[in-house]
């Protein structure tokens, strides 16, 4: 079968209603019906099969899942995110281009790594603002050991259905290098989106917070400088961790 007959066949099964599953069935038995012979399957080159069903995905308005297959040796590197070599600056407010777009990078790469040290969806971590970062948590309730962590309050999980949020620890790693919650604040201080007075979070954790910016804030201005007047949406956060991945290869 070449792959405009196999186009054709969906294209018949659509006006079927068939769901995106049936469909995927489908195309695997007849691609597993080919190979078993040794003859040439349709849509087997790079990347077609992805590109098949996410456009069959699109038509029918499922949305995409997004998951990216990030490890702990990925993780680190995140971390380990160096700045470029580069004369005596004064700093990304000092007019410093590549402290800036260093800046940009570091987002990224900081929004891979807590997304998955805290087992998040893009949209979870995404939405997250800089007051939903408590550090300290554990050891304000007694826990000396957990001294320099922190929990993150993620307001919805899946499969949440008391809508009581979910708050992920942070800790803290034996190489000082990989401290996420300390390269946290620093970008915080380095950005100016930290909490602001008047947050509501401690009070109403599963409300968002009217006065506080995101704590992964979009690109504005072609890269010059962050929006922190709205969140991130999961697609833009999808987005941010697919370049962390490319920052560092
Ligand atoms: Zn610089
Ligand atoms: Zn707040």
């Amino acid at each position: 079968m070449s792959t405009d007959a196999l186009r054709a066949f969906i294209w018949d099964a659509l006006a079927f209603e068939s769901t995106i599953s049936v469909l995927k069935h489908c195309v695997n038995a007849i691609k597993a019906w080919h190979r078993r012979p040794g003859m040439p399957a349709p849509a087997d080159g790079p990347g077609d099969y992805r590109r098949l069903t996410n456009s069959l995905a699109h038509f029918q308005g499922t949305p995409r899942r997004m998951i990216f297959p990030l490890h702990a040796r990925a993780v680190r590197r995140l971390l380990l995110l160096p700045v470029s070599e580069h004369a005596a600056c004064g700093g990304p407010r000092g007019g410093c281009r590549v402290c800036r777009e260093f800046l940009h990078r570091w987002r990224d790469c900081l929004l891979g790594a807590v997304a998955t040290l805290s087992c998040s969806r893009c949209a979870e971590a995404g939405a997250l603002q800089s007051c939903d970062l408590w550090v300290d948590f554990d050891l304000e309730a007694g826990y000396q050991r957990w001294a320099g962590g922190a929990a993150l309050n993620v307001k919805i999980r899946k499969n949440d259905q008391f809508r009581q949020g979910h708050q992920p620890r942070l800790g803290v790693p034996r190489d000082p290098r990989l401290h996420v919650v300390r390269q946290l604040l620093a970008f915080m201080r380095a950005v100016g989106n930290g909490p602001r007075p008047g947050c509501t979070k401690r009070a109403e954790p599963q409300c968002p917070c009217p006065v506080c910016p995101p704590l992964f804030p979009r690109s504005a201005d072609r890269g010059r400088s962050f929006d922190l007047s709205r969140l991130p949406t999961a697609g833009e956060a999808s987005a941010m961790v697919v370049r962390a991945l490319g920052h560092v290869g």
